[in-house]
């Protein structure tokens, strides 16, 4: 069962699904909010999550008409993504899982708006936007 937790360790949670299609998304929300070339996000069914400590830590934020994304309040750590035309998905920040996700990243996305200065440099597919499976 995956768990995870922020930097901070008040918010933990756990969900009983593995995560599936994980993507490294590069898009200039991703980078802003995690201050990096990219933000690597795994889906489980839709409010699968648990959160065993520290749910009231929880804050969101709507970075688009589409899309909430989840931190804590106290130490900043982006956990969670959620976007209005895949509500039967939630989106996990792999970065914040314990343990290994068991499965392996299956793509880049957003290549489009990629960070300039970070060049990628392993075989993965990469696509402009979405992955064209995203919504299955
Ligand atoms: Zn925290
Ligand atoms: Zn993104």
């Amino acid at each position: 069962m995956p768990k995870g937790s922020c930097l901070c360790g008040a918010i933990r949670y756990e969900t009983p699904f593995a995560l599936e299609a994980i993507d490294h998304c590069h898009c200039s929300m991703c980078r802003r909010s995690h201050g990096s070339a990219f933000a690597t996000y795994g889906r489980v069914p839709s409010e699968s999550l648990t959160f065993t400590t520290g749910r009231d830590q929880l804050r969101e934020y709507q970075s688009s008409d589409v899309a909430t994304r989840s931190f804590c309040g106290r130490c900043g750590s982006s956990l969670l993504y959620r976007h209005s035309e895949a509500p039967q998905f939630d989106f996990i920040t792999v970065g914040t899982l314990d343990d290994d996700p068991g499965s392996r990243p299956r793509a880049h996305i957003f290549v489009g708006s990629k960070a300039a200065w970070y060049p990628i440099d392993d075989d993965l597919p990469q696509h402009e936007q979405y992955s064209p499976s995203t919504s299955d």
